[in-house]
C-alpha cells in the first residue's frame, strides 16, 4: 500500500509502497478513505518536540486524522468488525488504566499517539492499524461522511474537548479564539454552536472572513491595531471586561499571552497549540496580574473517546456542519507541499487527503 514517510526532517516525505499491516489481536485496520493534514504533522516534519521528549523519528507513517471503514479485526476485537464507518481519535488509549476507565483516556500514562510514534504507524497511508480498538474506534453516524469527519480524530474534537470539557464554555458566555487555523476555525464554530459569543482573532483577512462564515460575531486582526493598542485591549473594549474563556490555537509566544490577557477577572484560559523552536515549549506568563485576576491556565490535547456522543449530539442538535471547515482535498503526494506551505502559515481551513492512490 501506499504511504507517506517521514524521511528526514524538514524534508520532503517519501510516497513508498509499504505492507499492509495485520491486526494484532486487540486492532482493527481501516481503509483509509480521508486523512487531514494538521500542524501537528508540520510540528513533526519539522523536528519539533524534543523539548517535551515528544519529537519523531525518521521512518514514521505520519497521519493522524483519518475516517474510513474497518476492513479486519483481531481476535479479540469484540465491538467492531469489517464495514463499520468510523472515525479515529490520534490520542489511544490502553482503555484500561485508571485514566481510560475514568473517561479520560486522552492522557493514558501508556496511550499512543496514532501516527507520531513507531508502534502506531500513522494514516497517510491507504490502511491504518488501531490499537485498542474496542476502546479507542469511534463509530461514524451515517450523516457524518468520511471528509467531513477527517478533522474529527484531532482538531475538532480537541476544540470540543477544550472548550466544553475542559474550560466548561456555556451559553452566553463570551469566547475569543487566538488563531484561526484548522483547530481554531473549529473552535469558532462549536463555541457558537455552545451559545458564545466568539471574537476571532488573526492576522489574515481570509482566516477572519472564514471564522466569520463559521459563526464569529467579530473579527479582530492585530496588524490592523494602532501602535497603542494591544490585541487584549481590543478584546476587552469588546466584551466589557474580558472573554470568559480564551483559547490560543496557534502555540507561539505572543498568541498565547494575548490569549491570556484576553480573559475576565477568574476567567480561564485554553492552550491549545503547540509551541514552535523559538519557544521550546516554555512562554514567559504574566503570572503576578493572572494571581491579581485569578485567571485559570488550562491544557487541552484531544479527547478521551467516551466523550464522542456528546460531540456528535452537539454536531446534531446545532446542525453544525465540520465538513464547513474543508477548504481543499489533496491527493497523498501534495502532503510534503502543504507542510511546506504551513511553514509561510500560508494554509486556510481544513485540507484532507482523499485521494492515496499517488
Ligand atoms: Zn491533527
Ligand atoms: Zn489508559
Amino acid at each position: 500500500m501506499h504511504a507517506a514517510i517521514l524521511r528526514e526532517h524538514g524534508e520532503p516525505l517519501a510516497i513508498r509502497d509499504v505492507p499492509e499491516p495485520e491486526p494484532e489481536p486487540d486492532d482493527a485496520v481501516v481503509r483509509v478513505d480521508a486523512c487531514g493534514v494538521c500542524r501537528s504533522d508540520w510540528h513533526a516534519w519539522m523536528g519539533h518536540g524534543e523539548w517535551a521528549d515528544d519529537s519523531v523519528p525518521r521512518g514514521q507513517i505520519l497521519g493522524h486524522e483519518p475516517a474510513g471503514e474497518v476492513v479486519s479485526v483481531g481476535d479479540a476485537v469484540s465491538r467492531f468488525a469489517p464495514g463499520d464507518r468510523v472515525v479515529v481519535p490520534f490520542s489511544l488509549g490502553d482503555g484500561t488504566c485508571s485514566y481510560c476507565r475514568r473517561g479520560a483516556g486522552n492522557v493514558c500514562g501508556d496511550g499512543r499517539a496514532l501516527g507520531f510514534e513507531p508502534e502506531a504507524p500513522g494514516a497517510f497511508a491507504e490502511r491504518v492499524a488501531v490499537p485498542d480498538a474496542d476502546y479507542n474506534l469511534v463509530e461514524r453516524p451515517d450523516w457524518l461522511d468520511a471528509t467531513a469527519a477527517a478533522a474529527l480524530g484531532c482538531r475538532y474534537m480537541t476544540a470540543y474537548h477544550a472548550l466544553a470539557e475542559r474550560a466548561a464554555l456555556s451559553g452566553g458566555d463570551a469566547l475569543a479564539v487566538h488563531g484561526c487555523g484548522g483547530v481554531g476555525l473549529s473552535a469558532v464554530q462549536i463555541g457558537n454552536a455552545l451559545g458564545a459569543r466568539v471574537v476571532a482573532v488573526d492576522v489574515d483577512e481570509e482566516a477572519l472572513a472564514m471564522a466569520s462564515d463559521l459563526g464569529a460575531a467579530v473579527g479582530v486582526n492585530p496588524a490592523a491595531l494602532g501602535d497603542d493598542e494591544s490585541v487584549s485591549d481590543r478584546v476587552r473594549e469588546l466584551t466589557g471586561s474580558g472573554v470568559d474563556v480564551s483559547v490560543d490555537a496557534l502555540g507561539i509566544a505572543e498568541t498565547c499571552r494575548n490569549s491570556v490577557r484576553s480573559v475576565r477577572p477568574r476567567g480561564t484560559h485554553v492552550q491549545v497549540g503547540l509551541t514552535t523552536e523559538a519557544e521550546r515549549g516554555e512562554v514567559a506568563l504574566p503570572t503576578d496580574w493572572m494571581t491579581r485576576w485569578e485567571v485559570s491556565f488550562l491544557g487541552a490535547r484531544g479527547m478521551p473517546p467516551t466523550s464522542y456522543d456528546d460531540l456528535f449530539a452537539l454536531i446534531e442538535a446545532t446542525e453544525i456542519d465540520p465538513g464547513a471547515l474543508v477548504h481543499r482535498e489533496i491527493p497523498l503526494s501534495a502532503v510534503s507541499d502543504r507542510l511546506a506551505t504551513m511553514s509561510e502559515y500560508g494554509v486556510r481551513g481544513v485540507e484532507v487527503v482523499t485521494d492515496f492512490s499517488e
